[in-house]
C-alpha cells in the first residue's frame, strides 16, 4: 500500500470500529464515471489471532475462508463495499461462519 491509501485504511478501520483481530489490507478506488465513485475495501483477518465462536463463545483458529462482499453505508460520497475472506471457525459442533463488526447479524450481504 501507498502512504496514502495506508492512512485511508487507518481511517476505514476506526470507523468500521475493527478490533486488532481485522486488518484492511487494501483500499481502492473506482472512479465509476458518471456513476457515483465506489470505495471498496478489503479486509482479512490479521493472522495469528482467534475469533470468539458466535455458537459458544470460545475462541477458535480457522477451517477455511469464504469470499464475501457486504454493501456498507456510504463513506464520503462514496459508494462503499466491504470484502472479506470470511473465515469459518473451526468449532466442535462443525465450521461456523465467524461475525464480523461491519455487518449486523440481519445485514444484508450477498456473495461476489
Ligand atoms: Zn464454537
Amino acid at each position: 500500500m501507498n502512504p496514502q491509501t495506508k492512512m485511508l485504511a487507518t481511517i476505514i478501520a476506526k470507523s468500521l470500529n475493527l478490533g486488532d483481530e481485522w486488518t484492511v489490507v487494501d483500499v481502492e478506488m473506482r472512479d465509476c464515471n458518471p456513476d457515483p465513485d465506489e470505495l471498496h475495501v478489503y479486509i482479512e483477518r490479521t493472522p495469528g489471532y482467534a475469533l470468539r465462536c458466535p455458537r459458544c463463545g470460545v475462541m477458535h483458529g480457522v477451517c477455511d475462508t469464504r469470499e464475501r462482499t457486504w454493501r456498507h453505508l456510504d463513506i464520503w460520497q462514496y459508494k462503499t463495499y466491504i470484502h472479506c475472506k470470511l473465515p469459518r471457525l473451526d468449532c466442535e459442533g462443525g465450521p461456523i461462519t465467524a461475525e464480523v463488526p461491519w455487518a449486523a447479524p440481519d445485514a444484508k450481504h450477498f456473495t461476489a
